[in-house]
């Protein structure tokens, strides 16, 4: 696939950004990594990090 100027919609914050990571089928933005990176793992936005990956397995599992 050709690669366009669409930004990617963050799977976590959804905002849309040019910089970020891949996980999967997975897309977060560099403030999100940045904010998994810095936090430790009880941290409530990581839960809810986890959270969102949960639910988007699932909507991904019924697409496919
Ligand atoms: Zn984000």
């Amino acid at each position: 696939m050709k690669k366009g100027h669409c930004q990617e919609k963050c799977s976590v914050c959804e905002q849309r950004s040019y910089q970020g990571i891949h996980i999967c089928d997975i897309y977060i933005c560099e403030n999100c990594e940045r904010e998994i990176v810095c936090s430790d793992v009880t941290d409530e936005f990581y839960k809810y990090y986890l959270q969102k990956l949960r639910k988007l397995k699932h909507s991904l599992l019924n697409i496919s």
